[in-house]
């Protein structure tokens, strides 16, 4: 087998290289700059061309060797290429040939376009391995049109009654997905790590006003406020009283979920792929051999195996799936407020 699980992480002994290590290796493949795939410690690191601003944002000092999607290397005989996600910016599968044996390590990914990230591409391959974050039939997101609609209504909604409108999401992936959504002419305030997480990535931060210190509430008056969750229940927030506040997560399709935050509103956007992207990306690949990490892998490998007869089984893995807030995989070094 070209692929192994080890207590390291996903391992490929011919090229001796590791995909999303979650201990410190030799050489490294990241499929995208989430802290629970993109750790610190490794030697050498390779990855999408895209991912480099953001892994140096996040990392500091790495050696670093990036692709294009679709360019290929070869490492002693295994060749290996990066095919879009459609997760975050930089996002990547990684695809791995050696003597006719394909493996594809899909990290995470998503399947419908959010107008923003390049869209995923199935890759055929006879082993695949697939997050099962939003594993369940429950799971069906509504379209990024649908989603950005029901923001902007909600945005002026609160303005014509006075009150700010304060949106939690990730730094990386959501709030840039957020911002190009909304459509409006309030201003908008971004917390610092988004701001600076904008920065690294190249999005242009030019129409938005840096959270600092010395912020006046007469600068939004009412306006948008985009943070991450780090700033649920802590002082933060107070000083943009008073506010109505939303999540945006593939959760918010739980109505639970958005009671047990306080949420006065909840977008159901994600960046995993629902259930069905879930089943129309497996089997556009052609695999019979599945994989199924973070997530509902035990309730999604069982489906394979017998609704779509796959060789599918359950893998260990330290990767988390997508948080509702004060996510692990926003570890980035948050800036002082
Ligand atoms: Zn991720
Ligand atoms: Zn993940």
């Amino acid at each position: 087998m070209l692929i192994q699980f080890t207590n390291n992480g996903i391992y490929c002994r011919q090229a001796d290289v590791y995909i999303d290590p979650w201990k410190p290796v030799n050489k490294a493949i990241i499929t995208h700059a989430h802290s629970d795939h993109a750790r610190t410690g490794n030697k050498y690191y390779l990855a999408h061309k895209n991912s480099e601003s953001i892994l140096r944002y996040r990392l500091g000092n790495i050696v670093l060797q990036t692709l294009n999607y679709y360019e290929t290397i070869n490492i002693n005989g295994v060749t290996i290429s990066l095919h879009p996600a459609g997760h975050v910016i930089g996002s990547a599968q990684v695809r791995l040939e050696y003597k006719g044996e394909i493996w594809v390590v899909s990290g995470d990914y998503k399947v419908k376009n959010d107008g923003y990230t390049i869209p995923f591409e199935p890759v055929k391959c006879q082993h695949f391995i697939t997050e099962s974050t939003f594993g369940l039939p429950i799971y069906n997101f509504p379209q990024a049109e649908e989603v950005n609609l029901q923001l902007n209504n909600w945005v002026e909604e609160n303005a014509a009654r006075g009150l700010n409108s304060v949106i939690i999401g990730y730094a990386l992936g959501k709030a840039q997905r957020i911002l190009t959504g909304l459509k409006t002419d309030q201003p908008v305030l971004l917390h610092s790590t988004i701001y600076n997480t904008n920065e690294a990535l190249g999005f242009d931060n030019s129409r938005y006003i840096k959270f600092t210190p010395e912020f006046k509430k007469e600068t939004l008056n009412p306006g948008i406020v985009v943070a991450t969750g780090s700033v649920v229940g802590s002082p933060w927030l107070r000083r943009f009283d008073p506010y109505k506040l939303a999540f945006c997560s593939g959760w918010m399709q739980l109505r639970g979920a958005r009671r047990r935050r306080n949420a006065d509103k909840g977008f159901v956007m994600s960046d995993h792929a629902d259930w069905n992207g879930l089943n129309e990306a497996v089997l556009a690949t052609s695999a019979e051999n599945i994989y199924v990490t973070h997530g509902y892998k035990s309730v999604y490998s069982k489906w394979l195996r017998e609704h779509y007869k796959l060789n599918a089984v359950e893998v260990e893995t330290l990767f988390e799936g997508e948080g509702i807030e004060n996510d692990s995989s926003e570890n980035v070094k948050e800036e002082k407020e």
